[in-house]
């Protein structure tokens, strides 16, 4: 996973916050798929609870207060 940084506005600090993403590499989408046509589809649904834990993680998360903006 890629760990990137931003700057970026905080609602609830209500300032200019450094936030913080991780960001999952391109290639496990690229897994998914071709275990799911290997295993006959038999990966698409924990792939997809997979793929919707990690869309919460892209958020951008304030340093300060950990919330997610
Ligand atoms: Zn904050």
């Amino acid at each position: 996973m890629l760990h990137r940084q931003k700057q970026k506005y905080c609602k609830q600090c209500r300032l200019k916050m450094l936030h913080v993403r991780d960001e999952i590499h391109h290639r496990t989408y690229v897994i998914h798929g071709f275990l799911s046509v290997v295993t006959c589809m038999l990966w698409v649904i924990p792939g997809a609870v997979i793929i919707g834990i990690q869309q919460n993680l892209l958020r951008w998360r304030c340093q300060v207060c950990g919330k997610a903006n």
